[in-house]
């Protein structure tokens, strides 16, 4: 028998169910779990060569395999294959798996009618969904998450334990029954679930001003006309400060600026970054990006964002992080003060501030300009033989941690 260590980003990205279905399509007996230091252990009485080369070709999309350390161990497997309960000592840096931008499938349920998850906000599955944001404690398990409060229905719990169901053991799922939901908050009137989402489009493309909340916090969200921009800039005290767009798909973006196939690439990744690109006229946009050739535009990537403009007229909204200058991003963490004329808000509790990341090239190197989400937490290395930290400077800053060869870089 064979016992493997697993490092990298093997937690939270569907490791585990992957792991699971490679050991049984190849008839191994053994184990799979996450331990506490961020590693998945896994057990198996085969040809380890062949699994280990499996492992690291077939993996999840997200996850990322670092290293692979294998031990010979004595002793009886168990009967069959089987997924353990996590465990272990905590010894080494751990980290949950970073916020991951919807996925195809999930995207095409979204829209189908017959769905039962049709137009809910909250979809996600074992490849995409919010991880970093609502994770809270380690290991990456649904009860060290925000999701804790909101216990699965019947038909969740079946598609959890089912081994061939694409939610297999995937800790973020929720749906219309059991999960959290969104509701508007206009003057003193709530109108929930998708009627406020609905209505919340409906405010936006009239030119009203309404708060987001997100993933990581709360967006500012409002059309481009100049007239709005001008009303927003006064709320937010950012007179002349480019925003970022949110565009409805990549084929909108191409018609005002200039992307090129590796900003393509970017801006479609899980990690869906604002990327910043030279405008098609310099004009365009005036009051979003005053006086500049550049404008920095992300696609959708979370759930709420494919439904809002599925009820949206405009191609292209302003979507900037809640905030008033020199301030972190709203999440519920007190009293929301700015002005706007309604917020569209749920009830799923942020345990991580993410702020939007921004990305742009240069020549054809990628600059990342804002290290955020889908970025944080990972980690890269970094020999240098001894711990340290970083607090970086007075504004603008992300903090740094060197532990045991491992840089991690904190959000904006
Ligand atoms: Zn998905
Ligand atoms: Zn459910």
């Amino acid at each position: 028998m064979y016992r493997l260590t697993v490092k990298g980003i093997v937690q939270g990205v569907g490791f585990r169910p992957f792991v699971y279905r490679l050991a049984r399509a190849m008839g191994l007996k053994g184990y799979v779990k996450n331990t506490g230091d961020g590693t998945v252990e896994i057990l198996i009485d085969g040809d380890v060569e062949e699994f280990v080369e499996r492992l690291k070709r077939e993996k999840p999309p997200i996850a990322v395999v670092e290293s692979v350390r294998v031990e010979e161990v004595k002793g009886e497997p168990p009967e069959g294959f089987v997924i353990e309960k996590s465990g272990g000592s905590r010894k080494e840096l751990s980290l949950p798996p970073p916020d991951v931008a919807t996925c195809n499938a999930c995207l095409k349920e979204l829209f189908d009618p017959k769905d039962r998850r049709y137009l809910y906000p909250f979809i996600s599955c074992t490849d995409c969904g919010p991880r970093f944001s609502i994770a809270f404690r380690l290991p990456y398990d649904r009860e060290n998450t925000t999701l804790v409060e909101f216990p699965f229905c019947d038909d969740c719990g079946k598609e959890y334990w089912n081994v061939d169901d694409r939610r297999y053991y995937a800790q973020s799922i929720a749906c219309k029954r059991c999960g959290p939901d969104y509701e508007l908050v206009l003057g003193n009137r709530i109108i929930k679930g998708l009627d406020g989402i609905i209505k919340a489009a409906k405010l936006i493309d009239s030119g009203e001003i309404v708060a987001v909340k997100g993933l990581g916090g709360y967006h500012i969200a409002c059309v481009t006309d100049d007239e709005v921009v001008w009303k927003l800039r006064k709320i937010l005290n950012r007179p002349q400060q480019p925003f970022a767009l949110m565009a409805r798909n990549i084929e909108a973006v191409k018609k005002v600026a200039k992307v090129n196939k590796e900003e393509e690439r970017e801006m479609l990744s899980y990690i869906r970054p604002i990327a910043v690109l030279k405008k098609k006229s310099s004009s365009s946009f005036f009051a979003v990006a005053p006086k500049l050739d550049t404008i920095g535009i992300m696609l959708p990537y979370a759930p709420v964002h494919y439904v809002l403009f599925r009820f949206l007229k405009a191609d292209f909204i302003v979507l900037t992080s809640a905030n008033m200058p020199g301030e972190p991003m709203f999440i519920d963490d007190g009293v929301f003060s700015l002005p706007v004329d309604a917020v569209l808000r749920h009830n799923l509790k942020i345990a991580n501030r993410v702020d939007d990341s921004v990305i742009k090239f240069v020549g054809n190197r990628r600059m990342i300009i804002r290290r955020s989400r889908g970025f944080v937490p990972k980690t890269f290395s970094l020999e240098v033989g001894l711990n340290a930290i970083a607090l970086g400077a007075e504004l603008y800053n992300s903090i740094a941690m060197l532990k045991d060869g491992k840089v991690v870089l904190s959000q904006y």
